[in-house]
């Protein structure tokens, strides 16, 4: 059986309890070289075959783990991260499902989720934004034509962009054609969770030039929106005057 497993932003103990189970044992992994921190791989039991996809085709990663389920192994596939983003999972379970092998999925932290942590930041402010879009520029990979960069930032809303820090200039360009202004709080956050993380608080008027004196070209999430601004709403779940189906609102003091 294949279990595809979210390795975490890259932290190793950021990965879920039931993903390090899995990886303690398989008897073969298939991990993402270019952004799976290979600490992982230590909790791997001994003789564990292990693979790294970045040197591989999708045919090749297929092939591993049919031989692999052939001779009644367990495989972990692991993905940084979540892999229902940017992960490239559905092809590989399709070809999974055509060849009638099984399959699970186990989720883990996005590196979102470790980008806002490193920033101690809530995408989802009251009276901010209480939506978050999750995209990136298009590149060698273009994007649908409905979701442009610039077409998204008019929205408004709470933005991260993944596999876009190579791409800084155009990211700016796009999104003060969407009407962003180039005051808008933005940050570039470099290995999240990682020791050697980084984090550039700037503005989508600096975004590019930030990026280029810190030399950041990959490994890197682009934040954008007001969230990243000191001021906000306090939330209604916690307000004493709002009633919720946990908590009764208190009553005015006369
Ligand atoms: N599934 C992954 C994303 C894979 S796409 C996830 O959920 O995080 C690869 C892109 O993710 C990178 O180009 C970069 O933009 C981003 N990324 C992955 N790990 C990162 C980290 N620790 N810090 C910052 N960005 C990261």
């Amino acid at each position: 059986m294949v279990h595809f497993v979210g390795a975490g932003p890259g932290a190793p103990d950021l990965i879920t309890v039931r993903g390090a189970d899995l990886l303690r044992k398989a008897d073969c992994v298939i991990y993402a070289g270019s952004l799976v921190n290979p600490a992982l791989l230590e909790s791997t039991k001994p003789g564990c075959e292990i693979h790294n996809s970045a040197i591989m085709t999708l045919e090749q990663v297929i092939e591993v783990m049919q031989k692999a389920d052939s001779e009644k192994k367990d495989v972990v596939r692991l993905h940084t991260g979540d892999a229902s983003l940017f992960g490239a999972i559905r092809e590989q379970m399709d070809e999974l499902d055509r060849l009638g092998i099984a399959y699970d999925s186990t989720p883990g932290v996005s590196s979102f989720c470790g980008a806002a942590a490193a920033l101690s930041a809530e995408y989802t402010l009251p009276g901010v934004s209480q939506s978050l879009i999750i995209s990136r520029m298009a590149g060698r990979t273009p994007v649908p034509p409905g979701e442009s960069l610039s077409s998204l930032a008019a929205h408004g809303a709470s933005m991260v962009l993944f596999l876009s820090s190579g791409l800084l200039h155009e990211v700016q360009d796009e999104l003060l054609r969407g009407g962003l202004s180039p005051e808008t709080p933005a940050a570039i956050v470099y290995k999240a969770t990682w020791p050697d993380e980084r984090v550039i608080r700037c503005t989508v008027g600096t975004l590019a030039q930030r990026g280029e004196e810190e030399g950041i070209r990959k490994t890197a999430l682009l934040l954008i929106g007001q969230f990243l601004d000191p001021s906000y709403e306090r939330s209604c779940l916690y307000d004493p005057s709002f009633t919720t189906e946990f908590r009764q609102a208190e009553q005015p003091k006369p």
